[in-house]
């Protein structure tokens, strides 16, 4: 992927902030600092988002996110918590269609960071939702 910005990320054709590398995956950091230590993990190999991800590939990359968040979160008394953010689809707001999981340190709910969950349980009925969760069922894959 010539054009794709974090594949450049990857193979250091651009400036970035290493926070964590190895063979599979690269965390450097988000270069908008929502909070401070703000970092992407990414596969160094090209994927736009979860839907191009196999089991393997997605063991690789989840894998390392304790390691990381623990040594986030170790880098600063004042982080409180951490959000994992992985968008995918621009309708999700994913602007950079290289697969990367967002680590977000919290360090006051009171930040430049938000997420809203809307309660809607009211207007589902159990049936409702049965057959939702039916139809999720009948499209797993080995
Ligand atoms: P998305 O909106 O796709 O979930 O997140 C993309 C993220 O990539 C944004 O948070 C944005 O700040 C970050 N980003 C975009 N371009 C660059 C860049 O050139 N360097 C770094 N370090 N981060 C970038
Ligand atoms: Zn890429």
């Amino acid at each position: 992927m010539d054009d794709c910005i974090f594949c450049k990320i990857v193979r250091n054709e651009i400036p970035n902030t290493v926070v964590y590398e190895d063979d599979d995956v690269k965390a450097f950091l988000d270069i908008t600092q929502v909070t401070p230590g703000h970092t992407l993990l990414v596969p160094k190999k090209h994927v736009a988002d979860i839907f191009e991800y196999d089991a393997d590939l997605a063991a690789t990359v989840f894998s390392r996110i304790p390691k990381i968040t623990k040594a986030i979160k170790a880098s600063n008394p004042a982080i409180q918590g951490m959000n994992i953010c992985n968008n995918n689809g621009a309708v999700a707001y994913q602007s950079v269609f290289h697969s990367h999981i967002h680590l977000i340190p919290r360090y006051t709910a009171d930040d430049s960071f938000a997420m809203q969950f809307g309660d809607n349980s009211a207007d589902y009925t159990a049936d409702q939702l049965q057959a939702i969760a039916d139809g999720i069922h009948a499209q797993l894959e080995d």
